[in-house]
């Protein structure tokens, strides 16, 4: 695995990598996950969250939906 620290891609600073939370509303449910690592611009501030992060968070997300699904045949 290579994460190699890398400049921002909006201003060209800085970038080190921090814990951050991630949040995305799905058919309005809120899918949270805490303390992800990710690059954060120490310049303006914008954060870069690796793609392995993000599939994994999506994956999540998909998962937790596939479970309500399951629950919703029981009644
Ligand atoms: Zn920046």
């Amino acid at each position: 695995m290579v994460n190699n620290q890398k400049n921002c891609q909006a201003c060209g600073g800085k970038v080190t990598i921090e814990k951050v939370n991630l949040e995305e509303y799905e058919e309005g449910k809120l899918y949270l996950m805490e303390k992800v690592p990710a690059y954060v611009c120490q310049d303006c501030g914008e954060i870069w969250v690796p793609e392995e992060i993000m599939q994994e968070f999506e994956k999540m997300i998909s998962l937790a939906q596939a479970k309500k699904t399951n629950n919703n045949r029981k009644g």
